[in-house]
């Protein structure tokens, strides 16, 4: 089968591989979309925990190709989403009932073989179906229910006033599940103003395009709109020149809530006597486990829509394509290869 190889961060080819054989309790799928996001482009720069040789892609949709011993649960042939955290259970904080922070977190298209192939092997346990879903809904179910997590995290007061930098797939996402989650009003912040017609059109309140290489431009339009500031600004772009300006957005008690993956080597400066006078909370919210299930719900209710947000597929040998699509065309919400 064919699948992306990285040998070394940056090195990348698409190339022959032997086809995976499901072990006990493990299936494979012949994979039938993988999504690109953001985590993607950190990691084809080395970032996040990768770890070489790697074939990234951690947003799954398939069918089931084989079945490993053991399986019942799962049929050939039956389309399924799949959960790529792979948790140890026996470690100390999986025993504490906290397995985000397993010691020994794996996840496929991280630190395991993922889904930019033609076939991928997964826990069956990890398979949700999906066969009611058009692929484009299916593909995102994981970064969903990474933003259901987030809003766990979060804990949400109902009648928050809520502002989001970021119009990208996620903060798509989560600007639909903040408003559904009692926010009474919602304003999605970011640069790309197709981005911000489809925050719209999901029922964001208010949109301001920010200038991308200077957010604290849109500053003046930003307080205006809460002279309080806001109960939660959310960062979803993992950018320093958004972080730098999100505490001083938020109001007195209110939350920084920090959902953006940014660079490993990023600091920014906190001035400790503003969080300590105002009392504010920063927190933050790292991928997902066991939020599939919800995420699939609010896929399969419309609650969340997706409509829209897959702009571009690539073929699997256009990878690199894909790549560069969502490091830097503009028109491109989420890209997909579709092996
Ligand atoms: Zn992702
Ligand atoms: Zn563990």
């Amino acid at each position: 089968m064919r699948a992306v190889v990285y040998d070394a961060p940056g090195a990348f080819s698409v190339r022959e591989v032997p086809v995976p054989e499901p072990g006990p309790g493990e299936v494979r799928l012949a994979v039938e979309m993988a999504g690109m996001c953001g985590t993607d482009v950190h990691i084809d720069a080395g970032g996040f925990f990768s770890r070489y040789p790697l074939t990234p892609g951690h947003e799954i949709v398939g069918r089931v190709d084989a079945l490993g011993d053991g399986v019942t649960s799962l049929a050939r042939g039956e389309p399924v989403v799949a959960d790529n955290t792979v948790l140890c259970g026996h470690c100390a904080p999986c025993r504490r009932g906290e397995p985000l922070f397993c010691a020994n977190f794996y996840s496929l298209g991280v630190n395991g073989p993922g889904g930019f192939a033609d076939c991928v092997v997964v826990r069956a346990e990890k398979c949700f179906a999906a066969g009611d879903l058009d692929l484009g809904t299916a593909v995102m179910a994981e970064p969903t229910a990474c933003v259901v997590h987030g809003l766990d995290v979060l804990d949400l007061r109902p009648g928050a006033d809520v502002l989001v930098f970021g119009a990208g797939p996620t903060g798509l996402v989560l600007a639909q599940l903040l408003a559904h989650g009692g926010a009474a009003r919602v304003t999605v912040a970011a640069p790309t103003a197709r981005k911000l017609d489809l925050a719209r059109s999901y029922g964001t309140d208010v949109t301001v395009e920010i200038d991308r290489s200077d957010p604290a431009r849109a500053l003046p339009v930003l307080r205006a709109a809460a002279p309080d500031g806001y109960d939660v600004v959310v960062d979803a772009t993992g950018a320093a020149s958004v972080v730098e300006i999100c505490l001083g957005l938020v109001r007195d008690g209110g939350t920084f809530f920090v959902y953006g993956m940014a660079d490993e080597q990023l600091s920014v400066p906190l001035h400790p006597y503003e969080v300590f006078r105002r009392e504010l909370t920063i927190k933050g919210s790292f991928a997902q486990t066991h939020c599939f299930e919800r995420s699939l719900a609010l896929l399969r209710s419309g609650r969340v829509r997706t409509d829209g947000l897959v702009t571009h597929e690539f073929a699997l040998g256009d990878y690199g394509l894909a790549l560069e699509a969502t490091r830097s065309d503009r028109s491109c919400v989420k890209a997909a290869v579709v092996p």
